[in-house]
């Protein structure tokens, strides 16, 4: 087999949505599984649509999730340029010979013309108005007008778009390697516009040139595009390059979270859930959106999620490596039907790539953000502590949320649990267990606990009672992960501070 070559290929008219990941990501997987390349090619030939910074921000987002492209601007590769923008003179080159060669025709016809005409069919009745074989001898082209007439009008400078010359009652087959076989009947298809009045190639016709010079061997995009596979086929057929036409794979759509409709960017906003890659910040609030980047996740556990999204490993696996994901993917293994976009599912994989991560690399990740507040405990100690919080984290930040207490040299204690929990008949074995736990030697959670029962036990009061204080005095509060665990990790004269400091506090409030 060649070596495989795919491209992702968006236009920058704005944040990449997530389904667009998606799609790059499939094709990074294919690319690298059959140790092919992965290319990004930029496709802004519509001038109208032009964001300023989406194509800045496309790059970053798929190098953030580590969808690094082989070939593409910026990245090298030999079959540049690789922004359509750069390559006019290549589809000029090759819209002459498909007018050459009688696949398509200069096009004359005015907007204004065609709008009228437009008018007037649809109060005929026919509201399909389509530039078509069924018309295209009454228009003004150069299937229709003389070639003197052609070259006048060329010579004049008058605006002209090419079009396609769709052949007549043929069936244009699509074999796709999901949906299977996709046929388009030849009536139903109209010339499309490949190069407009403004010189530039329509999208059509600078995919599949581009397509066809980069040697790409699959097209892999989403569902939006099949429509259009049936004019690409006849392009191919018109350059005489069936032998290489790549073959297509049309992804499912990503559905709303309600399963009702194709997931849109609104829907971010609506919901208040990330639906793009990354923040993109937009001329106006509603046009900006908050990214999976800045919500927290990993990018491991973003590419784990769109992973699932529509492909299935046919096993139960869930969690997946991108070497996993690379390993286990197959074409053959996408479905037909839309996913939902399940936003709880979105941050089990990410709690799962927390739990997953090594404390020491948690606690790097952390580290920023606790300095900010003023604090720089030591290595191991953050360590010990993400260990300690993890399980009750979906995102980084949280294990500061969760557990900033044991982080801050002292604790705020929460006066209604005090009021609530605190019998000043409990004072006398506050103070023995103080004093028992500053005699010890090695402070680990499990001796501890063992340690800390007995004398509770030997004390004759309810052992729920005591460890509630205990735990008001080291985390403030009736919440946290377990006293004796919270004990081992403050050490022993943290542990044994915050508990006189408490009793003090307990005995005052009291009073
Ligand atoms: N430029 C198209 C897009 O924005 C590319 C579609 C394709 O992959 O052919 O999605």
């Amino acid at each position: 087999m060649n070596t495989i070559r795919v491209r992702f290929a968006p236009s920058p008219t704005g944040a990449l949505h997530i389904g667009g990941v998606r799609t790059a990501l499939y094709n990074y997987l294919l690319a690298k599984k059959f140790h092919g390349t992965f290319i990004l090619r930029i496709e802004d030939t519509d001038q109208n649509r032009f964001v300023p910074g989406a194509e800045e921000y496309i790059v970053e987002s798929l190098l953030w999730c580590g969808l690094k492209p082989d070939e593409g601007p910026g990245f090298g590769g030999e079959y540049g340029p690789y922004r359509q923008s750069e390559r006019r003179e290549i589809y000029q080159t090759h819209i002459e010979e498909l007018i050459r060669n009688g696949h398509a025709y200069y096009a004359f016809d005015t907007t204004e013309e065609l709008d009228a005409l437009r008018e007037k069919e649809s109060a005929a009745g026919n509201h399909n108005f389509k530039y078509d074989a069924g018309i295209r001898m009454k228009m003004r082209n150069s299937l229709r007008l003389s070639q003197g007439e052609v070259e006048r009008l060329l010579a004049e400078g008058a605006p002209y778009t090419v079009r396609l010359k769709v052949p007549e009652n043929q069936v244009v087959t699509v074999h796709d390697l999901i949906r299977g076989e996709v046929h388009f009947q030849t009536q139903e298809l109209d010339d499309k516009v490949l190069l407009k009045a403004d010189g530039l190639p329509t999208y059509h016709l600078a995919n599949i040139v581009d397509d066809h010079l980069m040697r790409i061997t699959h097209v892999i995009r989403g569902e939006e595009w099949l429509p259009s596979t049936g004019h690409h086929v006849l392009l191919y057929q018109a350059f005489g390059w069936e032998d290489t036409m790549p073959a297509f794979a049309h992804l499912p759509l990503i559905l709303k979270p309600d399963g009702k409709g194709k997931l849109s960017k609104r829907d971010g906003a609506r919901l208040g859930i990330p639906v793009f890659p990354i923040s993109w910040a937009g001329d106006t609030p509603e046009d900006s959106f908050v990214g999976f980047r800045e919500f927290g996740f990993d990018p491991g556990a973003v590419l784990n999620f769109l992973a699932l999204l529509g492909w299935n490993p046919g096993t139960e696996q869930e969690l997946f490596s991108i070497d996993e994901l690379v390993e286990a993917f197959s074409i053959e293994k996408i479905g037909k039907g839309g996913s939902r976009f399940d936003f709880d599912k979105a941050k089990w994989f990410n709690h799962q790539y927390i739990l997953a991560m090594p404390n020491a690399e948690l606690a790097r990740l952390l580290r920023p953000l606790v300095q900010a507040k003023g604090l720089d405990p030591s290595e191991k100690f953050l360590a010990a502590y993400c260990g300690l919080l993890k399980d009750r984290v979906h995102f980084l930040p949280e294990l500061w949320e969760v557990g900033h207490y044991l982080l801050e040299p002292e604790v705020e204690m929460n006066p209604d649990a005090v009021s609530k929990k605190w019998n000043p008949d409990l004072a006398p074995a506050l103070k023995n267990v103080t004093e028992w736990l500053s005699q010890q030697t090695s402070f680990d959670a499990e001796a501890l606990e063992a340690g800390v029962k007995e004398l509770i036990n030997e004390q004759g009061i309810k052992p729920g009672a005591l460890l509630t204080v205990l735990r008001i005095a080291l985390a403030g509060d009736l919440k946290g992960p377990g006293v004796f665990e919270m004990m081992e990790l403050l050490g022993k004269d943290a542990t044994v501070q915050r508990l006189a400091r408490a009793l003090h506090h307990f005995n005052n409030s009291a009073s």
